[in-house]
């Protein structure tokens, strides 16, 4: 009505209604719905080819309410020997108890994976590439094998954003996001989302439905201003994708080259045992990259003597981040099968100048060496 290029950050609780139980808007309460948290859904959907999204107030909230939407006591679940560890800590802590058992296994494998399903698997879980060691998954043959068994594949699409892959696409079931991450982008909201095809369906029902009343009836929603946020990160997404993936490219070879670092872990890089599986349904290969150096002694000197890359937890902004996943993101995995290297170093590299970004990584592993 007034033209407003940018959609409006309703704020409102509660709407009026013309007679009792005869909504003017079609809004009724904000839990319920909201004009700003629906038109970041609808973009959502869109940019993943689902009918319908669901926006949360995090990624592990988006994760739970499809948890507790699709699962019951009894189940059992497929989960990545690699995934990011807040997502291993819901499965180990919140819904262990609440009679949900796992396995982890290697989804790179799509074997490893079948081999892992039972009479109670009701759902495999995937991140690809995944969190910190960049592995992929080949979503097309894990959503054969887990449909063949009568099981959900659910794929996190954290790091590879619906730019560079669309799992719904290639046979998935629902797609999660952190859509602090990428989607965001900048490092100021934290927020998730689920996205869903139309004919998926869960004991009988269209998930869509299903999801529609639990993301109500457990209300872990997005706020206005959150939904907002994601909405205008989502409006750059294409741009600093390319350019993250343009610096992370440079960045991998670079490293590669660089005698202190022991391995490259980047799905970009020829020799990566998944480049042909992320070629076929990934754009290009995303702004992540792992390595491995001599020792967590080496890895933890990387950390501290970087400028350019800020020391910090999370990823996906405009600015580069380290961080030292076995005693930061990846903490509550210690001790578990999907423990991480302690010689691994992650960076999410950003949108700064590229010959800033590696000259800065040089001078942190030629110090480091040199100490
Ligand atoms: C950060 C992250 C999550 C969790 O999202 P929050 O928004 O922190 O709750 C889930 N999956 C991946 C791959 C992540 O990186």
């Amino acid at each position: 009505m007034t033209g407003a290029v940018v959609p409006s950050v309703h704020v409102a609780t509660t709407f009026a209604q013309d007679g009792v139980g005869n909504l003017r808007s079609g809004y009724e309460y904000a839990r319920s719905a909201n004009p700003t948290r629906d038109a970041l859904q609808e973009c959502l959907a869109a940019l993943e080819g689902g009918r319908a999204a669901y926006a949360f107030a995090s990624g592990l909230a988006a994760e739970d309410t499809l948890l507790r939407t699709v699962l019951a006591p009894g189940d059992h679940v497929v989960i990545p020997d690699d995934a990011y560890g807040g997502t291993f800590r819901l499965f180990s802590t919140v819904l262990a108890r609440w009679g949900v058992d796992h396995t982890p296994a290697d989804t790179s494998d799509v074997g490893a994976v079948a081999a892992a399903m039972t009479d109670r698997t009701r759902l495999v879980w995937c991140e690809t590439p995944s969190n910190p060691l960049l592995g992929v998954s080949d979503v097309a043959a894990l959503a054969a094998a887990a449909h063949e068994r009568g099981a959900l594949l659910v794929v996190d699409n954290t790091f590879a954003t619906p730019y560079l892959q669309q799992p719904l696409a290639l046979g998935a079931d629902v797609v999660v996001h952190s859509t602090t991450k990428y989607c965001g982008g900048h490092s100021d909201v934290v927020g998730g989302a689920l996205v869903v095809d139309d004919a998926v369906r869960a004991d009988g029902e269209p998930l869509a439905e299903l999801l529609t009343i639990h993301q109500n009836a457990m209300g872990a929603v997005a706020g206005p201003m959150d939904a907002w946020l994601v909405l205008r990160g989502l409006k750059t997404l294409a741009v600093r994708m390319e350019r993250h993936c343009t610096s992370a490219e440079a960045v991998a070879a670079h490293l590669q080259a660089h005698p202190a670092v022991r391995e490259v872990l980047y799905p970009g890089l020829p020799g990566h045992p998944g480049a042909d599986v992320a070629a076929r349904q990934m754009r290009r290969p995303g702004g992540m990259v792992s390595v491995r150096l001599a020792d967590e002694a080496a890895a933890l000197a990387l950390c501290a003597r970087t400028r350019v890359f800020t020391l910090a937890e999370s990823l996906g902004g405009v600015e580069s981040l380290v961080e030292h996943p076995a005693r930061m993101t990846h903490a509550s995995a210690a001790g578990s099968p999907l423990e991480v290297p302690a010689d691994l170093v992650r960076l999410s590299v950003g949108l700064e100048d590229l010959e800033d970004l590696l000259a800065d990584l040089d001078q942190a592993l030629d110090g480091a060496a040199a100490a």
